[in-house]
């Protein structure tokens, strides 16, 4: 597979938030976000490195939870088989996405769905499927984008929803504290939270 980078951090995002991560940044992306902060995930160097080898560098680095990143890891027809060969190790498996794209994974590996800017376009399969749902704080998000029908589904199931504060800016959060009240009144909970790895400056 097609791998940018493999290194141990701290989830800086979202309910995993703070714990012992490793991420396995995989190459390519299908979207060209104005503010992405992952560039090189798409347009940078990446290693050919076979599922066994990229299984055994993650089980080096220790860490509770495995991150599957990118980019876009639903691009890569061994997205699958990848997560599956992680599970072997007893780990908590994790997919980051931008939630446009879908092929079948194992039901035990935990999808965080962060849909982008402008058109917030979500998979049906994964708007059925994750875990967390993830949106960045940003003037483009509005009530009207939040109540979209596929999140709807989403909320109606009890996932996890975050708003999360761009750059952890001002603006951001005063955003993310009137969408959360807007939420509220139709019923939807939800978690205004920090990118905590920029506050502590790790990667
Ligand atoms: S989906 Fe993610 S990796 Fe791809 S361009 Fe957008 S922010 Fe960057």
């Amino acid at each position: 597979m097609k791998v940018v980078e493999i290194f141990r951090s701290i989830e800086g995002e979202g309910a995993l938030m703070g714990k012992a991560v490793v991420f396995i940044r995989l190459y390519g992306c299908n979207m060209r976000c104005a503010w992405c902060d992952s560039v090189y995930s798409f347009e940078g160097k990446y290693e050919e490195i076979a599922i066994d080898e990229i299984v055994s560098k993650a089980a080096l680095l220790g860490g509770a939870i495995f991150s599957v990143t990118g980019g876009e890891p639903f691009i890569h027809n061994e997205l699958g088989a990848l997560c599956d060969a992680l599970l072997k190790l007893w780990k908590k498996v994790k997919i980051e996405t931008n939630g446009s794209l879908w092929r079948e994974i194992d039901k035990n590996v935990y999808i965080v769905a962060s849909p982008k800017p402008p058109k917030y376009a979500i998979n049906f399969n994964i708007a059925l499927r994750a875990n967390e749902l993830k949106f960045v704080v940003d003037e483009s998000l509005n009530l009207k984008t939040l109540l979209k029908k596929p999140f709807r589904a989403a909320y109606d199931r009890g996932v996890t929803t975050i708003l999360q504060l761009e750059s952890n800016k001002k603006t951001s959060l005063k955003r993310a504290l009137a969408l959360q009240d807007e939420l509220l009144s139709f019923g939807v909970v939800s978690r205004v939270l920090p990118q905590l790895h920029k506050l502590l400056e790790l990667p």
